[in-house]
């Protein structure tokens, strides 16, 4: 594009809050065919809120105070709901000792003389733990579009945590708007193949990339581009930094980390998905106007 074309093309995009890097990524922004879509804090607001607590042998409150004594130790989005939900309810102050993190998976960690595993079913699958009759009840809240937190405690699933994080308002309009741009939709997370279909079904998207390790999302981004298009990943957090940098453009969102904003093209200063079909329009509106 002509220096001019390309100064009205970032300007633009500044008055909206949408910041483009450089231009190179004003350009490369004009010819992206599929647009990566991190699910926790991108798609959905990223302030999930504990709406369930279901148990097996223990009550309610007795089981938080083990799982938030581990879940303290963690900087985990989903730990922090559950610290909260349990300090409401005055079942927190439980003390850890040997907390060790597992990324992309959850937390052990000893609580009261007990050893309190926290995850996802794959964790309690690696700790040799069965769930038994909590499957189910995993199974239905996944159906929700909820994520499943798992408990065990000494070697037994002790109670499953439901946890609700609302897509953001306008979440499904940007899918459509990228649909009528011809631009294909694809969910990436970490989170569990139910809990992101079922979320992915309400906005819209037909590709689900679900249960990805925070080490491997520039991998599934590598994936996507061996088919020789142009990919865009919009992504929040500090695990999305290397698939930001994988991705043709990288886009992040405006509220998220230091290391995302950094890494990215392109950043939405107001959070907003709806920014992500605009920067890609404002793209290709100057590259017609080099012509
Ligand atoms: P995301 O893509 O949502 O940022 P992560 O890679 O951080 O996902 O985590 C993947 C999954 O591992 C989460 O959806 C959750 O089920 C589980 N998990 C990770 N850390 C924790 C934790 N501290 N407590 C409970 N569950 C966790
Ligand atoms: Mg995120």
């Amino acid at each position: 594009a002509t220096p001019t074309a390309i100064m009205v093309g970032t300007g633009l995009g500044a008055k909206r809050g949408v910041l483009v890097k450089n231009a190179m990524a004003l350009e490369t922004s004009a010819r992206i065919e599929v647009a990566v879509m991190d699910k926790t804090g991108t798609l959905t607001k990223g302030e999930p809120e504990v709406t369930d607590v279901l148990t097996e042998g223990r009550d309610e409150d007795a089981l938080l105070r083990l799982v938030a004594g581990v879940e303290r130790e963690s900087e985990h989005p989903l730990a922090e709901a559950i610290v909260r939900h349990a300090e409401s309810r005055g079942a927190n102050g439980a003390r850890a000792s040997r907390f060790e993190n597992v990324p992309g998976h959850g937390a052990i960690a000893e609580i009261d003389g007990h050893r309190v595993v926290v995850g996802n079913r794959r964790l309690l699958e690696r700790q040799g733990i069965p769930l038994g009759s909590l499957a189910t009840r995993r199974d239905e809240l996944a159906a929700t579009g909820r994520t499943a937190v798992l408990a065990a405690v000494d070697g037994f699933a002790a109670g499953v945590i439901g946890i609700a994080d609302a897509p953001r308002d306008s979440s499904a309009a940007a899918v459509a708007a990228l649909h009528e741009l011809g631009v294909e939709v694809v969910m990436l997370t970490g989170d569990n193949q139910a809990t992101a279909e079922r979320i992915a079904h309400r906005l819209g998207i037909d590709t689900v990339i679900a249960e990805v390790l925070p080490g491997d999302k520039a991998a599934k981004i590598a994936g996507l581009q061996r088919s020789g298009r142009k990919v865009a990943m919009v992504g929040d957090g500090v695990n999305d930094a290397p698939a930001l940098a994988q991705a043709d453009l990288g886009i992040a969102i405006g509220a998220g980390t230091d290391v995302a904003i950094e890494t990215a093209d392109v950043v939405l200063m107001r959070s907003d998905p709806l920014d992500v079909p605009t920067a890609l329009r404002i793209g290709r509106g100057t590259l017609r106007k080099m012509r």
